[in-house]
């Protein structure tokens, strides 16, 4: 006998649905599927059991309940988990080549991915439609050797500073005009199944009083959930505690003056930095350093002593960043009081591969792929993020679109692998020692008395100068004349 699915159907073809890739799935997987579906259904006590014919779709050969569940599931060619930057603009670039795309996000509305939003030159110049959402450019930096030196560098091309609220929204609405289907629903780990050439993706039990299943298959699955990503451990496996970097801060309110530099000061005696990134209506202030230098007391206080230095020197010129005089006392006293009240925490977790690792990880395989945080992509040295996570989308949707996805492993590698391998071998000389002192309060006093170097240092900023030439570029400018 023969058996249709629908009304539109004739002969012996069955609707299969497309796995992503243009092909088709065949019977015994579709049969496997529906009786997963099937199963949750009849737990579920949405449909019974009773096999019958359907005067709908006349179907006989199977329950017509196991076919209706299968339909309430929609069926995607990808489904990407995680609308960061990421996954939102490989959602965009994928919908706009036509393929059919579900993408999912689970942070709560309103709430901000923790990051300071800075987004570099050259992510801005590779990407102009990035100017586009609301945000702030700044071609000025100060920046402070850990002794407390300062540098200003008078940028080429400026960079810019997003709310990430803003930046996230902007990108995930440029996925949903481009036809993503977007959906607030968090991704639980263990709702993700595998069958022959699909994926079944559930949504986190308790996440959302969603009524219509909560249930997505499609033929890729994306993990572009960020550093904690649950999709890269169940696909790559975990990545070890050492090698996460820390980032943390405070969001507090634009100084008085209304004058809010942007700096960047190497912490006194500690591994990593200290921000301040002024917003359009609010200042990131944070830190970042490496797992194995995290110690929470300790940095918070630090992170304190910077924010009362920023605030101290918009009201008086003269005033050290780090190191507080007696006539400041009651001025400190009052700036702090004002933060206490006003400053909202935040801390999330920055991925800073190990060398090795950057040969050993893979981040995409048959019919997954792993994009940003998720595949470990970060700047080891500086925890930038941003600019890997919109490459990466775009080497991956180009790979697809192309049908060869498994080529986004060879693309990233070749495009910003080499130089984040590259930044893990340089981060701990980055951050230990030369010439008797640490080689960042070198490398700004060297900048202070010498053009080159600090155009060398500009780039660094800017995003334009790599890791894989930087000791020949900085050799090379030293030699020039002042
Ligand atoms: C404090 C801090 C400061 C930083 N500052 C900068 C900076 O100034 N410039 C810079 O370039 N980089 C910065 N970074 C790094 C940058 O934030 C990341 O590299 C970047 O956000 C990575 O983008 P992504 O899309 O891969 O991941 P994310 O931006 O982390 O997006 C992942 C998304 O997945 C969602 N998600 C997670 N799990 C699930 C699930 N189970 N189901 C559904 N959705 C899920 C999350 O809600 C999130 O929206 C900073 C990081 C930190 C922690």
């Amino acid at each position: 006998m023969t058996s249709q699915f629908g009304p539109q159907l004739t002969g012996t073809e069955l609707p299969i649905p497309s796995n992503g890739m243009g092909k088709q799935t065949n019977w015994p997987q579709l049969f496997r599927e529906l009786w997963t579906v099937a199963g949750k259904a009849v737990r579920e006590r949405r449909y019974s059991t009773t096999v019958s014919t359907c005067n709908e779709c006349q179907l006989h050969t199977i329950d017509k309940h196991l076919y209706h569940a299968f339909q309430a599931m929609e069926h995607f060619e990808a489904l990407i988990v995680g609308a960061g930057p990421a996954g939102s603009f490989a959602a965009e670039l994928l919908a706009r080549a036509g393929v059919k795309v579900a993408l999912f996000d689970g942070r709560p509305e309103g709430e901000p991915k923790a990051c300071g939003g800075g987004v570099t030159a050259k992510a801005l110049k590779a990407w102009p439609h990035l100017l586009n959402a609301v945000g702030r450019t700044v071609d000025q930096l100060e920046m402070y050797s850990p002794s407390g030196k300062r540098l200003h560098l008078q940028l080429e091309e400026p960079f810019a500073i997003y709310s990430r609220t803003a930046f996230d929204t902007y990108l995930r609405d440029r996925a949903r005009t481009a036809g993503a289907q977007v959906f607030a629903a968090k991704i639980s780990a263990r709702g993700i199944k595998r069958t022959q050439n699909s994926w079944t993706l559930r949504e986190a039990s308790g996440a959302s009083n969603r009524a219509d299943g909560s249930e997505w298959s499609g033929g890729m699955l994306v993990g572009a959930d960020g550093a904690g990503s649950s999709v890269a451990r169940m696909l790559a496996g975990p990545l070890p505690p050492s090698e996460m970097e820390v980032a943390f801060g405070y969001r507090a309110p634009l100084p008085e003056s209304g004058e809010a530099p942007t700096v960047v000061a190497f912490l006194p005696a500690w591994v990593g930095y200290a921000w301040a990134f002024p917003r359009l209506d609010h200042i990131s202030f944070g830190i970042a350093t490496t797992q194995e230098a995290f110690e929470h007391q300790p940095l918070d206080k630090l992170l304190w002593d910077f924010m009362l230095g920023y605030y101290r020197q918009r009201e008086d010129p003269k005033a050290k960043l780090w190191a507080s005089r007696k006539t400041d006392r009651e001025r400190d006293q009052r700036i702090k009081e004002k933060l206490a009240s006003t400053a909202e925490r935040y801390a999330a977790r920055i991925p800073g591969l190990n060398e090795k690792t950057w040969d050993t990880r893979r981040v995409c395989g048959e019919g997954w792929a792993l994009l940003g945080d998720a595949a470990g992509f970060a700047d080891p040295v500086t925890g930038e993020g941003i600019y890997y996570a919109l490459r990466s989308a775009e080497l991956f949707a180009e790979s697809f679109i192309g049908h060869s996805p498994l080529e986004y492993e060879e693309r990233w590698r070749q495009d910003f692998g080499r130089d984040l391998k590259r930044a893990s071998q340089m981060r701990r000389r980055f951050y230990g020692n030369f010439w008797g002192a640490p080689f960042t309060e070198r490398m700004i006093e060297f900048a202070r008395g010498h053009r080159g170097i600090k155009r060398v240092l500009g780039d660094l900023v800017a995003g334009e100068q790599g890791y894989v030439d930087l000791k020949k570029k900085l050799a090379r400018s030293a030699l020039r004349p002042v």
